[in-house]
């Protein structure tokens, strides 16, 4: 009989969240394939498991998930698991798990952590609609582009984030996306763990000043829209209303146009024609 693949969740930072069912899966099975195998052997330490553990990662996907498929038919249990939180969620697994799957292997959940679920549940944000979009592009001309593609989202997105990359993803968030509500989760389930609540702009501005700058693993949740804008005043006359209000001239063309999912340019032009 053909053995079973486990993906196995374990913890996001705190060891108390593993449970028990992933300790007796570990503990049952032929081999853990892991990303880091000195991470994973800190996790088996702890609980006591004493199985080999492989290595299975982005480099090594291939190769191994033949190896896997071969011992799996053959009739060992394997269990997979990543560094932290759920495989094959923004880490490794999906070529092993599609592939066990189309050999006719049986693959079991176990499920445990996930980040951004962890940070929705605590977020204040709503739950009703969400939407992951794993890491935000590293570069700020492409990360703009995919804030872009939320104007018109009514779900929470959840993101992950790296902490040197934090500042100017709020950056790029406020310019693409204005005020929306927005929470930073850091540090979940580990000692310093912290919700910043507020928007891009405001969160920024409390996270700049920190002496040594951000630190830790960021979860990024954005919500949607507050309050819908229906404002069909002419643009030009909306532009005049920000200036009278002590809004620089640019400033307040990029506001609008932003707002009304306009070109700056467009704006620009009714403005100054
Ligand atoms: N598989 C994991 C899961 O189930 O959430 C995610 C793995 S992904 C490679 C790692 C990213 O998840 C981190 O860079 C961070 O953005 C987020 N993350 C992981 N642990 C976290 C924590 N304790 N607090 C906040 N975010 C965390």
């Amino acid at each position: 009989m053909a053995g079973i693949l486990y993906v196995v969740a374990t913890p996001i930072g705190n060891l108390e969240d593993m449970t028990y069912r992933a300790v007796r899966i570990l503990g049952e099975v032929a081999r853990i394939a892991c990303e880091d195998t000195r991470q994973t052997r800190k996790l088996v330490d702890h609980f006591g498991i004493h199985k080999p553990l492989v290595s299975y990662h982005d480099h090594n996907e291939a190769e191994r998930t033949a190896q896997f498929l071969a011992e799996l038919e053959a009739g060992s249990s394997i269990a997979l698991v990543s560094d932290a939180g759920t495989p094959l969620i923004s880490d490794p697994g999906y070529r092993l798990v599609h592939a066990a799957l189309d050999a006719g292997i049986t693959v079991v959940p176990i499920p445990g952590p996930v980040a951004f679920a962890t940070a929705l549940s605590a977020s204040g944000l709503p739950t009703d609609d969400i939407r992951f979009g794993g890491f935000l592009p590293a570069k700020s001309g492409q990360r703009r582009r995919a804030l872009e593609d939320l104007r018109g989202e009514s779900a929470t997105v959840a993101f992950y984030e790296t902490p040197h990359r934090l500042l100017d993803a709020l950056d790029d968030i406020d310019a693409v996306l204005g005020d929306r509500p927005v929470v930073v989760a850091r540090e979940l389930t580990k000692l310093h763990e912290e919700f910043l609540r507020g928007t891009a702009a405001s969160i920024r501005a409390a996270l700049a000043g920190r002496p040594g700058g951000v630190k830790g693993e960021i979860t990024l949740l954005i919500g949607k829209a507050t309050h819908a804008v229906v404002d069909d005043s002419p643009v030009e006359a909306a532009v005049a209303a920000l200036e009278a209000s002590g809004i620089p001239r640019m400033d307040a063309i990029k506001q609008i146009a932003r707002e009304r999912g306009l070109p700056k340019r467009d704006v620009y032009r009714l403005v100054t024609e």
